[in-house]
């Protein structure tokens, strides 16, 4: 008796739509159906319009936005696991090269660890033309080299830009021994370093 009761009730819902499929079914009316586009997920990472600044790194509240350096490549990766999906990452980035995306399924099986906890992406760095030492992304050092071309009085641009190219070959370091050595001040664009 119980299962002719249970058949009937399984009957009458058959054409009743009483649940939507995991997790974009769609539900005349009910709009929770779909995904919102602003849903704050996985954080991605357009490598091409990084430039390795790491103001993605200094502003992430949950300390998960990690790099070490290993030959000439500087290693980015964040963890999902450790993310809390704040979006600073996203708001501080002065080339929109990352952005929190609608993915939210972030459960993964062991043998998918790698691909689906980290977001990863890679920045080749400068070496210094006095001490070899790697110390700045070269995207960073030409977009800065950009932007002095655009921003700078153009007057001066000219030469401040052609300053630029030679400052940008030594790192911090070295630009102080040389600017000293050459008696010039380094906090001035338009001040020389000795060429070659
Ligand atoms: S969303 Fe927040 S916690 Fe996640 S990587 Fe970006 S800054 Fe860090
Ligand atoms: S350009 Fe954006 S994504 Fe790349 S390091 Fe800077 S803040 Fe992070």
């Amino acid at each position: 008796m119980k299962n002719i009761k249970t058949l009937i009730e399984a009957l009458k819902n058959f054409y009743n739509q009483e649940t939507i499929s995991y997790p974009i079914g769609e539900w005349p009316g009910k709009k929770y159906s779909n995904i919102p586009e602003t849903l704050r997920g996985k954080p991605k990472v357009d490598e091409e319009k990084c430039i390795g600044c790491e103001a993605c790194y200094n502003a992430c509240s949950a300390f998960t936005i990690k790099f070490f350096e290993e030959g000439n490549e500087r290693k980015y990766n964040i963890d999902i696991n450790k993310c809390v999906f704040c979006g600073r990452c996203e708001d501080v980035c002065p080339e929109d090269a990352i952005k929190l995306s609608n993915e939210f399924e972030l459960t993964y099986f062991p043998e998918r660890k790698e691909e689906k906890r980290y977001v990863k992406w890679i920045k080749l760095l400068k070496d210094c033309k006095n001490c070899g030492e790697k110390f700045a992304a070269i995207d960073q050092i030409n977009k800065i080299h950009e932007r002095i071309s655009l921003n700078i009085n153009p007057k001066v641009s000219e030469e401040a830009s052609k300053d630029y190219e030679i400052y940008s070959n030594y790192c911090p370091k070295c630009r102080k021994i040389l600017s000293y050595k050459i008696g010039i001040n380094p906090t001035k664009y338009y001040l020389r370093l000795g060429r070659g």
